[in-house]
Protein backbone atom coordinates (compact mmCIF):
# COMPACT_ATOMS: atom_id res chain seq x y z
CA UNK A 1 0.00 0.00 0.00
CA UNK A 2 1.24 3.52 -0.74
CA UNK A 3 -0.20 6.38 0.32
CA UNK A 4 0.43 10.13 -1.17
CA UNK A 5 0.32 13.40 0.82
CA UNK A 6 -1.52 15.44 -1.35
CA UNK A 7 -1.87 18.75 0.44
CA UNK A 8 -1.42 19.85 4.42
CA UNK A 9 2.04 18.95 4.12
CA UNK A 10 5.30 21.19 4.07
CA UNK A 11 4.51 23.44 7.00
CA UNK A 12 0.79 24.13 5.32
CA UNK A 13 -2.12 23.70 7.30
CA UNK A 14 -4.94 24.22 4.41
CA UNK A 15 -5.43 21.34 1.38
CA UNK A 16 -5.42 18.24 3.32
CA UNK A 17 -6.19 15.50 0.84
CA UNK A 18 -4.12 11.90 0.69
CA UNK A 19 -4.49 9.20 -1.96
CA UNK A 20 -4.45 5.42 -0.86
CA UNK A 21 -2.98 2.74 -3.18
CA UNK A 22 -3.43 -0.63 -3.07
CA UNK A 23 -3.04 -3.74 -5.15
CA UNK A 24 -7.06 -3.89 -5.47
CA UNK A 25 -8.07 -0.27 -5.02
CA UNK A 26 -7.02 3.70 -4.96
CA UNK A 27 -9.10 5.76 -2.15
CA UNK A 28 -9.02 9.68 -1.44
CA UNK A 29 -9.27 10.76 1.49
CA UNK A 30 -10.09 14.33 2.11
CA UNK A 31 -10.51 16.96 -0.69
CA UNK A 32 -9.51 20.07 1.11
CA UNK A 33 -8.76 23.03 -0.31
CA UNK A 34 -5.91 25.18 0.06
CA UNK A 35 -6.61 28.64 1.36
CA UNK A 36 -4.51 31.74 3.17
CA UNK A 37 -3.64 33.96 -0.05
CA UNK A 38 -2.89 33.87 -3.41
CA UNK A 39 0.35 31.74 -3.65
CA UNK A 40 -1.89 28.76 -1.41
CA UNK A 41 -5.00 29.35 -3.23
CA UNK A 42 -2.77 28.85 -6.65
CA UNK A 43 -2.32 25.07 -5.68
CA UNK A 44 -6.05 24.47 -6.38
CA UNK A 45 -5.96 24.70 -10.38
CA UNK A 46 -4.09 21.38 -10.96
CA UNK A 47 -6.22 18.57 -10.47
CA UNK A 48 -6.83 17.48 -6.92
CA UNK A 49 -6.68 13.67 -7.26
CA UNK A 50 -5.14 10.82 -9.56
CA UNK A 51 -6.34 11.06 -13.52
CA UNK A 52 -7.03 7.01 -12.44
CA UNK A 53 -9.73 5.17 -11.63
CA UNK A 54 -11.04 6.20 -8.23
CA UNK A 55 -12.79 3.58 -6.44
CA UNK A 56 -14.31 5.62 -3.35
CA UNK A 57 -13.66 9.32 -1.26
CA UNK A 58 -13.72 9.53 2.13
CA UNK A 59 -14.05 13.14 4.54
CA UNK A 60 -13.39 13.37 7.88
CA UNK A 61 -15.42 16.96 8.51
CA UNK A 62 -16.85 19.69 6.70
CA UNK A 63 -14.33 22.41 6.61
CA UNK A 64 -13.54 23.89 3.53
CA UNK A 65 -9.62 22.79 4.16
CA UNK A 66 -10.75 19.33 4.28
CA UNK A 67 -13.91 19.17 0.97
CA UNK A 68 -13.27 22.55 -0.66
CA UNK A 69 -11.95 20.55 -3.40
CA UNK A 70 -14.56 18.01 -3.47
CA UNK A 71 -16.91 19.75 -6.71
CA UNK A 72 -13.90 19.35 -8.61
CA UNK A 73 -13.63 15.82 -8.85
CA UNK A 74 -17.19 16.26 -10.56
CA UNK A 75 -15.98 18.25 -12.54
CA UNK A 76 -13.25 15.80 -14.01
CA UNK A 77 -15.92 13.30 -14.48
CA UNK A 78 -16.10 10.89 -10.59
CA UNK A 79 -18.79 9.19 -10.04
CA UNK A 80 -18.34 6.95 -7.36
CA UNK A 81 -19.18 7.90 -3.72
CA UNK A 82 -18.37 10.46 -1.34
CA UNK A 83 -18.36 8.61 2.06
CA UNK A 84 -18.62 10.32 5.71
CA UNK A 85 -20.92 10.97 8.44
CA UNK A 86 -24.56 12.10 7.89
CA UNK A 87 -24.16 15.56 10.06
CA UNK A 88 -20.93 15.83 8.05
CA UNK A 89 -22.48 15.52 4.67
CA UNK A 90 -25.28 18.41 5.63
CA UNK A 91 -22.27 20.82 6.71
CA UNK A 92 -20.52 19.78 3.49
CA UNK A 93 -23.37 20.07 1.17
CA UNK A 94 -23.89 23.71 3.00
CA UNK A 95 -19.96 24.47 2.72
CA UNK A 96 -19.72 23.51 -1.07
CA UNK A 97 -22.93 25.61 -2.36
CA UNK A 98 -21.28 28.41 -0.19
CA UNK A 99 -18.20 27.91 -2.26
CA UNK A 100 -19.25 27.20 -5.40
CA UNK A 101 -21.53 30.93 -5.50
CA UNK A 102 -18.39 32.50 -4.09
CA UNK A 103 -15.99 30.92 -6.91
CA UNK A 104 -18.37 32.00 -9.56
CA UNK A 105 -18.89 35.42 -8.35
CA UNK A 106 -15.29 36.09 -8.83
CA UNK A 107 -14.86 34.26 -12.33
CA UNK A 108 -17.63 36.87 -13.33
CA UNK A 109 -16.27 39.56 -11.67
CA UNK A 110 -12.83 39.02 -13.04
CA UNK A 111 -14.15 38.14 -16.27
CA UNK A 112 -15.75 41.40 -16.69
CA UNK A 113 -12.63 43.25 -16.03
CA UNK A 114 -10.77 41.02 -18.60
CA UNK A 115 -13.64 41.55 -20.87
CA UNK A 116 -12.63 45.16 -20.56
CA UNK A 117 -9.15 45.03 -21.41
CA UNK A 118 -10.01 43.08 -24.73
CA UNK A 119 -9.13 39.32 -22.50
CA UNK A 120 -10.45 35.98 -22.61
CA UNK A 121 -12.85 35.97 -19.69
CA UNK A 122 -11.72 33.09 -16.88
CA UNK A 123 -13.46 30.08 -15.57
CA UNK A 124 -14.53 29.54 -11.84
CA UNK A 125 -12.50 26.65 -10.04
CA UNK A 126 -15.57 24.89 -10.02
CA UNK A 127 -19.64 25.84 -10.53
CA UNK A 128 -22.72 25.47 -8.46
CA UNK A 129 -23.42 22.43 -10.94
CA UNK A 130 -20.39 21.08 -9.94
CA UNK A 131 -20.84 21.16 -6.28
CA UNK A 132 -24.94 19.56 -7.21
CA UNK A 133 -23.31 16.66 -8.89
CA UNK A 134 -20.79 15.66 -6.35
CA UNK A 135 -23.63 16.31 -3.30
CA UNK A 136 -25.71 13.87 -5.16
CA UNK A 137 -22.88 11.43 -4.67
CA UNK A 138 -22.77 11.56 -1.00
CA UNK A 139 -22.99 8.47 0.90
CA UNK A 140 -23.82 8.79 5.10
CA UNK A 141 -21.24 6.36 6.97
CA UNK A 142 -22.11 5.40 10.59
CA UNK A 143 -19.98 6.14 13.59
CA UNK A 144 -17.77 3.00 14.99
CA UNK A 145 -19.32 0.83 12.09
CA UNK A 146 -17.25 -0.28 9.36
CA UNK A 147 -18.21 -0.28 6.18
CA UNK A 148 -16.66 -1.68 2.41
CA UNK A 149 -16.02 1.18 0.70
CA UNK A 150 -13.81 -0.22 -2.25
CA UNK A 151 -12.14 -4.08 -2.88
CA UNK A 152 -10.49 -5.17 -0.03
CA UNK A 153 -11.20 -1.44 2.40
CA UNK A 154 -13.09 -1.18 5.05
CA UNK A 155 -13.74 2.32 6.87
CA UNK A 156 -14.35 3.28 10.07
CA UNK A 157 -15.11 6.76 10.99
CA UNK A 158 -15.46 7.43 15.11
CA UNK A 159 -15.53 10.79 17.19
CA UNK A 160 -12.82 13.79 16.68
CA UNK A 161 -14.84 16.26 19.03
CA UNK A 162 -13.79 19.05 16.29
CA UNK A 163 -17.15 20.04 14.95
CA UNK A 164 -20.50 18.53 14.67
CA UNK A 165 -20.10 15.35 12.70
CA UNK A 166 -16.36 15.42 12.51
CA UNK A 167 -14.73 11.50 13.03
CA UNK A 168 -11.57 10.34 12.67
CA UNK A 169 -10.92 7.38 9.81
CA UNK A 170 -9.52 3.91 10.52
CA UNK A 171 -8.96 2.44 7.34
CA UNK A 172 -8.13 -1.46 7.43
CA UNK A 173 -7.06 -2.88 4.51
CA UNK A 174 -6.27 -6.50 3.43
CA UNK A 175 -3.21 -7.11 1.64
CA UNK A 176 -1.32 -9.85 0.90
CA UNK A 177 -2.70 -11.87 3.27
CA UNK A 178 -2.92 -9.75 6.14
CA UNK A 179 -4.80 -6.82 7.34
CA UNK A 180 -3.11 -3.09 7.61
CA UNK A 181 -4.63 -0.77 9.74
CA UNK A 182 -4.05 3.30 9.31
CA UNK A 183 -5.85 6.07 10.61
CA UNK A 184 -6.19 9.69 9.84
CA UNK A 185 -6.75 11.84 12.58
CA UNK A 186 -8.39 14.62 10.58
CA UNK A 187 -9.11 17.76 12.90
CA UNK A 188 -8.63 17.10 16.21
CA UNK A 189 -11.10 18.95 18.93
CA UNK A 190 -9.95 20.06 22.59
CA UNK A 191 -10.35 17.57 25.05
CA UNK A 192 -13.25 18.75 27.96
CA UNK A 193 -15.39 20.64 25.20
CA UNK A 194 -18.79 21.89 26.62
CA UNK A 195 -20.50 21.48 23.54
CA UNK A 196 -19.29 17.87 21.73
CA UNK A 197 -18.03 14.63 22.65
CA UNK A 198 -14.36 13.79 23.00
CA UNK A 199 -12.00 12.28 20.34
CA UNK A 200 -12.16 8.81 20.26
CA UNK A 201 -9.02 6.71 21.20
CA UNK A 202 -7.50 4.20 18.54
CA UNK A 203 -5.68 1.09 19.23
CA UNK A 204 -3.59 -1.58 17.14
CA UNK A 205 -2.55 0.65 14.55
CA UNK A 206 0.36 0.22 11.89
CA UNK A 207 0.03 4.06 10.72
CA UNK A 208 -0.81 7.12 11.49
CA UNK A 209 -1.40 10.58 10.16
CA UNK A 210 -2.12 12.73 12.84
CA UNK A 211 -2.56 16.60 12.57
CA UNK A 212 -0.60 18.96 14.74
CA UNK A 213 -2.20 22.47 14.30
CA UNK A 214 -0.98 23.28 17.84
CA UNK A 215 1.87 21.11 17.87
CA UNK A 216 3.73 23.60 20.10
CA UNK A 217 1.07 25.44 22.33
CA UNK A 218 -1.59 24.88 24.73
CA UNK A 219 -4.70 26.50 24.99
CA UNK A 220 -5.11 28.52 27.86
CA UNK A 221 -8.09 26.26 29.44
CA UNK A 222 -12.01 26.87 28.20
CA UNK A 223 -13.61 28.54 31.72
CA UNK A 224 -10.42 30.72 32.03
CA UNK A 225 -10.98 32.01 28.44
CA UNK A 226 -14.26 32.43 28.93
CA UNK A 227 -13.74 35.48 31.84
CA UNK A 228 -11.51 36.37 29.79
CA UNK A 229 -13.83 36.87 26.94
CA UNK A 230 -16.32 38.42 29.03
CA UNK A 231 -13.89 41.21 30.79
CA UNK A 232 -13.31 41.87 26.59
CA UNK A 233 -16.59 41.97 26.06
CA UNK A 234 -17.69 44.43 29.36
CA UNK A 235 -14.85 46.99 28.26
CA UNK A 236 -16.20 47.34 24.65
CA UNK A 237 -19.54 47.93 26.06
CA UNK A 238 -18.18 50.27 28.58
CA UNK A 239 -16.32 52.45 25.63
CA UNK A 240 -19.36 51.79 23.33
CA UNK A 241 -17.19 49.94 20.96
CA UNK A 242 -18.12 47.53 18.70
CA UNK A 243 -17.22 44.00 18.56
CA UNK A 244 -15.77 42.09 15.69
CA UNK A 245 -15.37 38.38 15.67
CA UNK A 246 -14.11 36.93 12.51
CA UNK A 247 -16.17 33.51 12.40
CA UNK A 248 -15.93 30.44 11.06
CA UNK A 249 -19.28 29.71 10.21
CA UNK A 250 -19.45 26.16 11.57
CA UNK A 251 -18.49 25.74 14.92
CA UNK A 252 -17.44 28.92 15.99
CA UNK A 253 -19.94 30.37 15.42
CA UNK A 254 -22.33 28.34 17.23
CA UNK A 255 -20.08 28.23 20.37
CA UNK A 256 -20.06 31.85 20.52
CA UNK A 257 -24.03 32.34 20.42
CA UNK A 258 -24.21 29.81 23.23
CA UNK A 259 -21.30 31.30 25.06
CA UNK A 260 -23.66 34.68 24.97
CA UNK A 261 -27.04 33.09 26.04
CA UNK A 262 -24.76 32.05 29.11
CA UNK A 263 -23.82 35.49 29.69
CA UNK A 264 -26.77 36.84 29.41
CA UNK A 265 -28.62 33.90 31.43
CA UNK A 266 -26.12 34.32 34.49
CA UNK A 267 -26.45 37.84 34.28
CA UNK A 268 -22.43 38.27 32.96
CA UNK A 269 -23.16 40.68 31.02
CA UNK A 270 -26.79 43.17 30.53
CA UNK A 271 -28.13 42.21 27.26
CA UNK A 272 -26.58 44.30 24.18
CA UNK A 273 -27.09 43.73 20.25
CA UNK A 274 -25.74 40.99 18.56
CA UNK A 275 -25.53 40.47 14.98
CA UNK A 276 -24.56 36.94 13.00
CA UNK A 277 -24.06 38.44 10.00
CA UNK A 278 -23.15 35.50 8.16
CA UNK A 279 -26.19 33.39 5.94
CA UNK A 280 -23.67 30.30 6.00
CA UNK A 281 -23.36 30.52 10.00
CA UNK A 282 -27.11 30.91 10.31
CA UNK A 283 -27.76 27.78 8.00
CA UNK A 284 -25.33 25.97 10.09
CA UNK A 285 -27.31 26.95 13.33
CA UNK A 286 -29.97 25.56 12.27
CA UNK A 287 -28.19 22.33 11.16
CA UNK A 288 -27.00 22.03 14.60
CA UNK A 289 -30.47 22.94 16.33
CA UNK A 290 -31.96 20.19 14.31
CA UNK A 291 -29.07 17.57 14.82
CA UNK A 292 -29.35 18.24 18.43
CA UNK A 293 -33.07 17.12 18.29
CA UNK A 294 -32.34 14.11 15.50
CA UNK A 295 -29.14 12.69 16.96
CA UNK A 296 -28.35 14.24 20.85
CA UNK A 297 -25.82 11.83 21.12
CA UNK A 298 -23.48 14.19 18.57
CA UNK A 299 -23.54 16.81 21.55
CA UNK A 300 -22.07 16.78 25.20
CA UNK A 301 -23.94 16.33 27.90
CA UNK A 302 -23.64 19.32 29.21
CA UNK A 303 -24.80 21.35 26.56
CA UNK A 304 -27.98 18.94 26.15
CA UNK A 305 -28.70 19.58 30.04
CA UNK A 306 -28.52 23.53 29.19
CA UNK A 307 -30.79 23.48 26.54
CA UNK A 308 -33.11 21.52 27.94
CA UNK A 309 -33.12 24.05 31.32
CA UNK A 310 -34.38 27.04 29.18
CA UNK A 311 -34.10 27.24 25.56
CA UNK A 312 -31.33 29.38 24.19
CA UNK A 313 -33.24 31.98 22.01
CA UNK A 314 -35.35 33.28 25.10
CA UNK A 315 -31.96 34.50 26.18
CA UNK A 316 -30.90 35.59 22.91
CA UNK A 317 -33.54 38.40 22.29
CA UNK A 318 -30.97 40.74 20.98
CA UNK A 319 -29.87 38.64 18.54
CA UNK A 320 -30.07 39.01 14.83
CA UNK A 321 -29.51 37.26 12.23
CA UNK A 322 -28.22 39.31 8.72
CA UNK A 323 -29.23 37.19 6.16
CA UNK A 324 -28.93 39.74 2.74
CA UNK A 325 -26.53 42.56 2.42
CA UNK A 326 -28.58 45.17 3.00
CA UNK A 327 -29.02 43.97 6.25
CA UNK A 328 -25.32 44.01 7.16
CA UNK A 329 -24.67 47.47 5.80
CA UNK A 330 -27.14 48.66 8.14
CA UNK A 331 -25.11 47.34 11.02
CA UNK A 332 -22.42 49.81 10.31
CA UNK A 333 -25.03 53.03 11.11
CA UNK A 334 -24.97 51.68 14.53
CA UNK A 335 -23.55 53.90 16.85
CA UNK A 336 -23.62 51.95 20.53
CA UNK A 337 -22.08 48.98 21.27
CA UNK A 338 -22.87 45.49 19.41
CA UNK A 339 -20.96 42.37 18.44
CA UNK A 340 -20.88 41.57 15.00
CA UNK A 341 -20.09 37.65 14.45
CA UNK A 342 -19.06 37.36 10.64
CA UNK A 343 -17.33 35.77 7.85
CA UNK A 344 -14.45 34.54 7.01
CA UNK A 345 -12.76 33.17 9.93
CA UNK A 346 -9.53 34.09 8.86
CA UNK A 347 -10.68 37.74 7.41
CA UNK A 348 -9.51 36.74 4.19
CA UNK A 349 -12.97 37.15 2.37
CA UNK A 350 -16.40 38.01 3.12
CA UNK A 351 -18.56 40.41 5.13
CA UNK A 352 -15.97 40.34 7.76
CA UNK A 353 -14.12 42.47 6.23
CA UNK A 354 -16.53 45.88 5.42
CA UNK A 355 -16.60 45.61 9.05
CA UNK A 356 -12.97 45.39 9.84
CA UNK A 357 -12.64 48.57 7.02
CA UNK A 358 -14.99 50.93 8.82
CA UNK A 359 -14.03 50.17 12.52
CA UNK A 360 -10.62 49.08 12.57
CA UNK A 361 -9.01 52.75 13.05
CA UNK A 362 -11.01 53.43 15.87
CA UNK A 363 -9.46 52.69 19.11
CA UNK A 364 -12.89 51.90 20.83
CA UNK A 365 -13.07 48.43 18.08
CA UNK A 366 -12.65 45.40 19.69
CA UNK A 367 -11.65 42.49 17.47
CA UNK A 368 -11.52 39.08 18.78
CA UNK A 369 -9.46 36.51 16.69
CA UNK A 370 -11.67 32.84 18.44
CA UNK A 371 -9.62 30.48 15.40
CA UNK A 372 -6.48 29.67 13.65
CA UNK A 373 -5.14 32.21 10.84
CA UNK A 374 -2.74 30.80 7.94
CA UNK A 375 0.27 32.35 7.50
CA UNK A 376 -0.36 35.09 4.49
CA UNK A 377 -4.06 35.73 6.04
CA UNK A 378 -5.64 39.20 6.93
CA UNK A 379 -6.14 37.82 10.60
CA UNK A 380 -2.75 36.62 10.87
CA UNK A 381 -1.53 40.08 10.12
CA UNK A 382 -3.73 41.50 12.89
CA UNK A 383 -2.47 38.89 15.22
CA UNK A 384 0.93 39.39 14.90
CA UNK A 385 0.46 43.27 15.61
CA UNK A 386 0.61 44.86 11.81
CA UNK A 387 -0.01 48.22 12.60
CA UNK A 388 -1.56 49.08 9.18
CA UNK A 389 -3.00 46.81 6.59
CA UNK A 390 -4.61 46.73 3.22
CA UNK A 391 -8.38 45.95 2.89
CA UNK A 392 -9.93 46.35 -0.34
CA UNK A 393 -7.01 47.99 -1.29
CA UNK A 394 -7.10 50.61 0.59
CA UNK A 395 -4.68 51.56 3.53
CA UNK A 396 -6.13 50.99 6.89
CA UNK A 397 -4.51 52.22 9.99
CA UNK A 398 -5.16 49.65 13.24
CA UNK A 399 -5.91 51.13 16.21
CA UNK A 400 -8.63 48.44 17.77
CA UNK A 401 -7.78 46.35 20.29
CA UNK A 402 -7.11 42.93 18.96
CA UNK A 403 -7.40 40.16 21.17
CA UNK A 404 -6.49 36.50 20.56
CA UNK A 405 -8.35 33.83 22.69
CA UNK A 406 -6.76 30.25 21.77
CA UNK A 407 -8.65 28.72 24.43
CA UNK A 408 -11.78 29.33 22.00
CA UNK A 409 -9.89 27.23 19.44
CA UNK A 410 -12.18 23.94 18.00
CA UNK A 411 -8.71 22.04 17.46
CA UNK A 412 -6.91 20.18 20.12
CA UNK A 413 -3.77 21.76 21.85
CA UNK A 414 -0.72 20.34 22.46
CA UNK A 415 -1.61 18.29 25.55
CA UNK A 416 -4.22 17.09 23.69
CA UNK A 417 -2.15 15.50 21.24
CA UNK A 418 -0.10 14.13 22.81
CA UNK A 419 -3.36 12.25 24.91
CA UNK A 420 -4.54 11.27 22.22
CA UNK A 421 -0.82 9.55 20.45
CA UNK A 422 -0.40 8.05 23.74
CA UNK A 423 -3.62 5.85 23.37
CA UNK A 424 -2.50 4.56 20.08
CA UNK A 425 0.88 4.67 20.77
CA UNK A 426 1.65 1.26 22.73
CA UNK A 427 1.09 -0.65 18.85
CA UNK A 428 3.87 1.16 17.48
CA UNK A 429 2.63 2.32 14.82
CA UNK A 430 4.74 4.70 12.48
CA UNK A 431 3.77 7.93 13.11
CA UNK A 432 3.03 10.78 10.02
CA UNK A 433 2.60 14.34 11.92
CA UNK A 434 0.56 16.45 9.05
CA UNK A 435 -1.58 20.02 9.19
CA UNK A 436 0.73 21.86 10.93
CA UNK A 437 3.33 24.62 10.40
CA UNK A 438 6.69 23.11 10.78
CA UNK A 439 7.88 24.98 14.11
CA UNK A 440 4.57 22.91 15.52
CA UNK A 441 5.47 19.68 13.85
CA UNK A 442 8.74 19.85 14.79
CA UNK A 443 8.04 20.74 18.86
CA UNK A 444 5.26 17.80 18.93
CA UNK A 445 7.83 15.26 17.31
CA UNK A 446 10.66 16.29 19.45
CA UNK A 447 8.05 15.18 22.37
CA UNK A 448 6.17 12.23 21.00
CA UNK A 449 10.71 11.11 20.15
CA UNK A 450 11.32 11.58 23.65
CA UNK A 451 8.61 9.89 25.49
CA UNK A 452 7.69 7.06 22.85
CA UNK A 453 11.17 6.51 21.12
CA UNK A 454 9.56 6.77 18.04
CA UNK A 455 10.55 8.63 14.87
CA UNK A 456 7.89 10.53 12.95
CA UNK A 457 7.78 11.75 9.43
CA UNK A 458 7.08 14.92 8.65
CA UNK A 459 6.41 14.87 4.67
CA UNK A 460 6.60 17.73 1.95
CA UNK A 461 3.68 17.92 -0.29
CA UNK A 462 3.24 14.82 -2.66
CA UNK A 463 5.31 12.69 -0.57
CA UNK A 464 4.31 8.87 -0.49
CA UNK A 465 4.95 6.37 2.09
CA UNK A 466 4.90 3.20 1.76
CA UNK A 467 3.36 0.22 4.53
ZN1 LIG B 1 -11.38 21.61 10.61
Amino acid sequence: MKITVVGAAGGEVTGSAYIVQTKNARVLVECGMFQGGKKSEALNRPPVGPKQRLDAVLVTHGHLDHTGRLPLLAKMGYQGPVYATAATLDMTALVLRDSARIQEGDATRKSRKRERAGEPPVEPLYSLTDAETIIQQFRAAPYRKPVLIAPCIQACFTEAGHMLGSSSILLMVEEDGRQKRVVFSGDLGPQCSPILPDFAPFENVDLVFLESTYGRRNHRPFRETVDEFIEIVKDAVACRGKILIPTFAIGRAQMLTILMSWAFRNKRIKPFPLFLDSPMAIEATKLYAQHFVETPELFDERISRYVRQRPIREDLKSLKATRSAAESMEINDISGPCMIMAGAGMCNAGRILHHLKANLWKPQTHVVIVGYQAHGSLGRMLVEGEKVVRIFGEKIVVRAQVHTLGGFSAHAGQKDLLAWYDAVAPSKPRLILVHGEDDARKELAKLIQQKHKTNPLLPGRGDTIEL
